[in-house]
């Protein structure tokens, strides 16, 4: 059980990683587990290369990260080390940032979204569940009772540079930023919670919003990056804010050279956007005084977190253990490692 008094980790940025399991059917294929979590912290690849006379050896590289969880830990573990010491953030008057990256089917809807597939009953939590039930936990504690503290949460999804509201019917919205730099999402719904289970009720309704329409359920929301925020507001003013971000799949980025027109912008978009946001967080954790927010859609979006003296932020980087994976693996963990 998660306690509200354990301690808050005080760095700005915290990176993370997180193995998934063999799924069945990687299993049935006899797909090879490439990657080893010998303690919290660290992350070895066995990566197989072949020889000359064809035989195959493994090369190992190891990665430190601030955590590193295996296919054992459970969505509950992952979110009390990453996203869990960022709540007290939001309470103070700051702004906090938590990105699930990686490449498509390595976990990052499981691990943000938890698995809201039909009806809710057996549902797995995940990080948005948590992090809602923790702010209420939090909000009804007597030292902020007090305060009239009102909770709200938007759900957004931006694909190939346009912002769609996930509570409102997939409505495309406009972004402005005015003369003070403040970047606005025009009609974007803040729905007002006031329970957990008011907000399980959103995640589901947004979830649901984010895969209806598709032909492929996996194709688009594999290409859009999907932005879960909850708002806190006292006296109708915003005291804090926090964004938990499912990023579009990394592999997508590398669509630029595909036969299709379309794919291939999306592609680029997905580069420019997953970049931009690897310049931004840089940019936070060394004080920089310049931040490339106006690179992509995405981090014009959540400008604001990523400046301001009380903003921090996590990444999750989520990879596929199967051999088959390791390339983009290798590109996750390296993305990763730039970030800090
Ligand atoms: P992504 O959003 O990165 O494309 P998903 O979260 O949709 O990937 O995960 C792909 C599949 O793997 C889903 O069926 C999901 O339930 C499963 N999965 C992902 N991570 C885990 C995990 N840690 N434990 C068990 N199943 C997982
Ligand atoms: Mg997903």
């Amino acid at each position: 059980p998660i306690s509200i008094t354990d301690p808050i980790e005080e760095h700005r940025i915290c990176v993370c990683v997180r193995k998934r399991p063999l799924n069945k059917q990687e299993v049935l294929k006899k797909e090879c587990d490439v990657i080893t979590v010998p303690s919290k912290c660290i992350l070895l690849v066995h990566e197989p290369k072949q020889k000359v006379d064809l035989t195959k050896y493994l090369e190992t590289q190891a990665f430190r990260f601030d955590f590193a969880f295996d296919e054992l830990a459970s969505n509950e573990m992952v979110y009390r080390f990453t996203a869990r010491p960022l709540v007290q953030t939001i309470f103070e008057g700051g702004k906090a940032t938590c990105f699930a990256y990686g490449q498509t089917g390595s976990g990052k809807t499981h691990t943000m979204g938890g698995d809201f597939s039909g009806r809710a009953q057996n549902a797995s939590k995940g990080i948005y569940a948590f992090a809602s039930q923790d702010v209420f936990l939090l909000v009804n504690q007597p030292r902020y009772r007090s305060q009239d503290l009102e909770v709200y949460v938007t759900f957004f999804e931006i694909y190939n540079g346009k912002v769609f509201d996930l509570l409102n019917k997939k409505a495309k919205l406009r972004v402005l930023e005015d003369g003070k730099q403040q970047v606005q999402v025009v009609g974007l719904q803040e729905r007002q919670v006031s329970c957990a289970e008011d907000v399980i009720r959103m995640i589901e309704m947004g979830s649901a919003c984010r895969t209806s329409g598709q032909t492929f359920a996996n194709a688009s929301s594999s290409r859009s990056h999907a932005c879960f925020q909850i708002i806190l507001r006292r006296r109708g003013k915003m005291l804090g804010k926090f964004s938990l971000v499912d990023l579009a799949g990394n592999e997508r980025g590398a669509d630029t050279s595909s036969a299709d027109r379309q794919t291939r912008m999306e592609g680029a978009e997905i580069n420019k956007s997953l970049l931009a946001l690897k310049e931004c967080i840089r940019a936070l954790g060394q004080n920089k005084s310049h931040t490339p927010f106006r690179e992509s859609k995405l981090t014009q979006v959540l400008r604001d977190s990523f400046i301001g003296t009380n903003s921090r932020t996590c990444m999750i980087a989520m990879i596929s253990p199967g051999m088959s994976s390791c390339e983009y693996t290798l590109n996750t963990l390296r993305y990763a490692d730039r970030v800090k």
